[in-house]
């Protein structure tokens, strides 16, 4: 077992932190005060071939994995830029269609998801169906070589910036429960109306109501095989829990380092703040938390490249990274006194990130529910 990082992943990393550190934590907080995408620093960053890191080559893609991709997610929350759609649209929607898209769709899509230029957000949660995914009653149905879509999801992030939408629909109806399809249907589709869904988090990523509304797709807009979506979307999270977790993992690392300076400067008695151990225990305590959430998500990065199983660690990585960024969060807020909330400091818009990343892409909870059922074989409860 090597657990030394090859040189191309050393190399990886430095680039990407020097894009990301061009751009830094004072435009991360000015654009999520805004509600503005953080529009250039992604363009840079796919101009440099990162965004499409995981996309293949023939595509114009970097011809790398999951592994590379989480990767670039840490370095940027590392760099204070964290960039939420990088889990939808380049670790969901690209990794989807390379894997089960038409070659007419990967031809159409993958090469501007690869610059950077084209973005395809991912909707699958439903007001009245959330976690239960198997509930959706979005539908989609058959009108002569067309498909019709119908209904409501909510929480979609980043709709305002997509060129496309990635869909769940239900497709019918078999002994399992409901059979769900993926359809790729343009943002700017007839029929298709988006509504802002205002949250209090300080993100740059804006989320959105979505009404299908006898929405319209041709036969080319299905992803795959129809009825085999639930299959399909549970390969496609994986890559999003791990991302998710790379980019809490970086967010922690931010917070950390951020607090260790403050605290080694910060003097209000005769030694440092950062002398007095109940300020840097829970530093240290969360750092620990941080690189053993780290590790879980190169084990889980590398299953997924190299087709092992790779749902319990993605959903372990997950669930230990959003728990480490939480605690780093709250240390390093502490560590700064008032100053934690100041927005000159700019901690509040990382706390609010690794908050959502304990509730999405998949809840805590859920997690929890996943690994006594799987790991512990333990009785379902829901
Ligand atoms: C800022 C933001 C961005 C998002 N972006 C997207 C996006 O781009 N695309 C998209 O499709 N979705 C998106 N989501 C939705 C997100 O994935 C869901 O919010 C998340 O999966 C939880 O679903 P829910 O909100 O319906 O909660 P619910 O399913 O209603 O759950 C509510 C609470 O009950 C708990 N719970 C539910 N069932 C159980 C059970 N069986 N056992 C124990 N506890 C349970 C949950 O853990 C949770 O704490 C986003 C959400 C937010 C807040």
């Amino acid at each position: 077992m090597d657990f030394a990082e090859p040189e191309e992943h050393r190399a990886l990393r430095a680039a990407v932190a020097d894009i990301a550190a061009k751009f830094g934590p004072r435009y991360y907080a000015e654009r999520a005060a805004a509600r503005r995408p953080c529009a250039e620093l992604w363009q840079a960053l796919g101009d440099a071939g990162f965004i499409g890191v995981n996309i293949p080559a023939e595509y114009g893609g970097g011809g790398g994995g999951l592994t590379e991709l989480a990767l670039v997610c840490e370095e940027i929350a590392a760099a204070g830029t964290p960039l939420l759609l990088l889990l939808v649209s380049a670790a969901i929607s690209a990794g989807m269609i390379a894997e089960f898209g038409t070659g007419e769709q990967r031809r159409a899509w993958l090469p501007g998801l690869a610059s950077g230029a084209v973005k395809v957000v991912f909707a699958i949660t439903e007001p009245d169906a959330g976690s239960n995914t198997r509930s959706i009653s979005t539908s989609a149905t058959k009108d002569g070589d067309d498909w019709v879509l119908n209904g409501t999801k909510y929480y979609i992030s980043g709709v305002d910036e997509a060129q496309a939408v990635l869909v769940v629909a239900r497709t019918g109806q078999d002994e399992r429960g409901r059979r769900l399809s993926l359809f790729i249907v343009p943002a700017g589709a007839p029929g298709l109306e988006k509504h802002l869904l205002p949250v209090d988090l300080l993100l740059p990523e804006r989320q959105f109501t979505l009404h299908f509304d006898n929405v319209r797709a041709g036969p080319g807009a299905l992803v795959g095989e129809e009825g085999e979506g639930f299959r399909q979307v549970f390969h496609g999270l994986n890559p999003e829990r791990v991302t998710g977790a790379a980019l809490a993992i970086g967010v922690a690392r931010y917070a950390l380092g951020a607090a260790a300076r403050y605290a080694a400067a910060r003097k209000v008695w005769s030694e440092p703040i950062g002398a007095h151990q109940g300020v840097s225990h829970p530093l240290a305590k969360a750092k620990i938390e941080t690189e053993l959430a780290a590790l879980m998500t190169r084990q889980a990065a590398w299953q997924h490249d190299h087709g092992v199983p790779a749902g319990e660690s993605a959903n372990m990585a997950k669930y230990a990274a959003a728990e480490a960024a939480l605690a780093a969060l709250d240390a390093a807020i502490q560590a700064h006194g008032g100053n934690g909330l100041a927005s000159e400091y700019g901690l509040l818009p990382y706390w609010g990130l690794a908050r959502l990343l304990r509730i999405a892409p998949v809840s805590r909870e859920m997690i929890l529910n996943y690994v006594a059922q799987h790991s512990l074989g333990l009785p379902r409860s829901y």
